[in-house]
C-alpha cells in the first residue's frame, strides 16, 4: 500500500478521498486553491499545498504546480477525484512520466474513452450495444451525410466527438435542417473542445439513463457493481440518483454488467469506472464511458457495501480485486440527492457565507460534504456542495428516510435546491418510478405555470 496520496481536488471529493486515505493508514496530502484556504479538510489534513488563486485554471488545472506538489511532499500516487484532471489523458501521462502512480485507468484508456467516437467503436467491437448512427466521425459530404441520417432514421442527434458536459449536441428532425446543424455543431465543437469531429446517432424520444459502475484491477480481474438510474436531470446535469433502477428486470442488468466486464477486460481496463447507457422500450444502447470515480458513487457504496474509494487505491497500489462477481449482491434501495448552491426556482448560483448547517441523520442516512456552519462558499466553482445519501430495505423506505432526511436539513446563509428535492420526494410519477430524462424539466415547466 502507498504511504501517502496526493489528492488533486476538492470540495466533498476531496473529503471523501481524504477519509479513504485515514481508514487505509495512508497519508494524504490536500493540494488548495486561495479561495479554499480555510476549508476544513485542508485543515485537517496531514499536509496541506496551496497551488494557486482561485481560478481553475491557475490551481485544480495547473499541472505542473499539482506535479511539484507531490514531488516536494514525497507523495507515491495522485488521485484525480471527479471534474477538474480526472479524465485528462495528457495529466495522466505526465503523472505518471514523473513517477507517480495515476489513480485511475491508463492514459490509453482515457484517451480512447475521452474521444466519443474512438470508445463508441471499441464498444462495438467488444460486443457492447450502442445507440444506432454514423460509423464513426461523419463525413464532409452533405451528400453522405443525408445518406447516414437516412439510414439511421429521423430524428437524429449530432454530436462532437470530443464533448462533455452535455454540450455539443444539437437535434435534427427534418433533412432540410441536417448539413445547417452539421456544421454549425462542429463549429461550436472546435471552438469548444478543439477537435471539430461530430458523428451521428438516432435521437431516442423517451429515454432512461442507466449506468453501470464497474471495478477492475491490474490482474485482469474485473466485477460490475449493479447499475444506478440517473434519469433526473435538468440541461442534461444529474440532480437525484438512486440504485437499483425501479422496474428493470435483474436478468436484462446481469446481460449488460457482463457485457460491460468483458469490455474492461478486452481493452485492459483498470480502476473504477461507468458505462453509461440510454434505456428505452427494454434495449440498452451505451453512450459513453467515464474512466473515474462518479459523484453518485455513494449509492451504489450503500446496496453493495463495497467501498469504491478505497478499491481504487488499492487496485491502483497493485492489489487484487477482493471479491468475486458472485460475492456481489445488491441490498436494499439507495438514493442520493445533490445539494447545489443555487436558487432553487431560478438555477442561478448562490455562493457566499453558510450561516447555518445542520446536517440530517439517522438509520441508512449519511451526508458526504465539506460544509460546516461558517462555510464560505467560493463562487469559483461547481454549485454542488453535498450530497444526501439514503439507504433502505425498499424503495418505500428510502424515499420516506430522504423526505426526513431533507425535513431535517437546515442551510442558511445561501439559497439550496433542498426545497427542490422536498417537491420531487413527494411527486407521484416519481414515486412510482421508472421516469425519462426528460420527466425533469418537463415537471419544472409546469411548475412555473
Ligand atoms: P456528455 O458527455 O456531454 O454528458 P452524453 O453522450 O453522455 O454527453 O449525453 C448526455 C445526455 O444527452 C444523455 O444523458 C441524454 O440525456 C442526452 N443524449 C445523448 N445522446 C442521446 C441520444 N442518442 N438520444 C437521446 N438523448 C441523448
Amino acid at each position: 500500500m502507498f504511504k501517502k496520496i496526493l489528492v488533486a481536488n476538492r470540495g466533498e471529493i476531496a473529503l471523501r478521498i481524504q477519509r479513504a486515505c485515514r481508514e487505509l493508514g495512508v497519508k494524504a496530502v490536500m493540494v488548495y486553491s486561495e479561495a479554499d484556504r480555510d476549508a476544513k479538510y485542508v485543515k485537517l489534513a496531514d499536509e496541506a499545498v496551496c497551488i494557486g488563486p482561485a481560478q481553475s485554471a491557475q490551481s485544480y488545472l495547473n499541472v505542473p504546480a499539482i506535479i511539484s506538489a507531490a514531488e516536494v511532499t514525497d507523495a507515491e500516487a495522485i488521485h484525480p477525484g471527479y471534474g477538474f484532471l480526472s479524465e485528462n489523458a495528457d495529466f495522466a501521462e505526465r503523472v505518471e512520466q514523473s513517477g507517480f502512480q495515476f489513480i485511475g485507468p491508463t492514459p490509453d484508456s482515457i484517451r480512447t474513452m475521452g474521444d466519443k467516437v474512438s470508445a463508441k467503436q471499441a464498444m462495438i467491437r467488444a460486443g457492447v450495444p450502442c445507440v444506432p448512427g454514423s460509423e464513426g466521425e461523419l463525413p464532409d459530404d452533405p451528400a453522405l451525410i443525408r445518406r447516414v441520417a437516412k439510414a439511421v432514421g429521423y430524428p437524429v442527434i449530432i454530436k462532437a466527438a470530443g464533448g462533455g458536459g452535455g454540450r455539443g449536441m444539437r437535434v435534427v428532425h427534418t433533412e432540410a435542417a441536417l448539413i445547417n446543424a452539421v456544421a454549425m455543431t462542429k463549429a461550436e465543437a472546435g471552438a469548444a473542445f478543439g477537435n471539430p469531429a461530430v458523428y451521428m446517432e438516432k435521437f431516442l424520444q423517451n429515454p432512461r439513463h442507466i449506468e453501470i459502475q464497474i471495478l477492475a484491477d491490474k490482474h485482469k480481474n474485473a466485477v460490475y457493481l449493479g447499475e444506478r438510474d440517473c434519469s433526473m436531470q435538468r440541461r442534461h446535469q444529474k440532480i437525484l440518483e438512486e440504485a437499483p433502477a425501479p422496474g428493470i428486470n435483474r436478468k436484462l442488468i446481469e446481460r449488460i454488467g457482463e457485457r460491460c466486464v468483458a469490455a474492461c477486460k478486452k481493452i485492459g481496463y483498470r480502476g473504477a469506472g461507468t458505462f453509461e447507457f440510454l434505456y428505452e422500450d427494454g434495449e440498452f444502447y451505451f453512450i459513453e464511458m467515464n474512466t473515474r470515480v462518479q459523484v453518485e458513487h455513494p449509492v451504489t457504496e450503500m446496496v453493495t457495501g463495497i467501498d469504491i474509494v478505497r478499491t481504487q487505491i488499492m487496485v491502483a497500489a497493485g492489489e487484487k480485486l477482493p471479491f468475486t462477481q458472485r460475492q456481489i449482491e445488491i441490498r436494499g434501495h439507495a438514493m442520493e440527492c445533490r445539494v447545489n448552491a443555487e436558487d432553487p426556482y431560478k438555477f442561478t448560483p448562490s455562493p457566499g457565507r453558510v450561516t447555518t448547517w445542520h446536517a440530517p441523520g439517522g438509520p441508512g442516512v449519511r451526508v458526504d460534504s465539506h460544509v460546516y456552519t461558517n462555510y464560505f462558499v467560493p463562487p469559483n466553482y461547481d454549485s454542488m456542495i453535498g450530497k444526501i445519501i439514503v439507504h433502505g430495505d425498499t424503495r418505500e423506505q428510502a424515499m420516506a428516510r430522504m423526505r426526513t432526511a431533507l425535513a431535517e436539513t437546515v442551510v442558511e446563509g445561501i439559497n439550496t435546491n433542498i426545497p427542490l428535492h422536498r417537491e420531487l420526494l413527494v411527486d407521484a410519477k416519481f414515486m412510482d418510478g421508472g421516469t425519462n430524462i426528460h420527466y425533469l424539466e418537463q415537471w419544472l415547466d409546469q411548475r412555473k405555470r
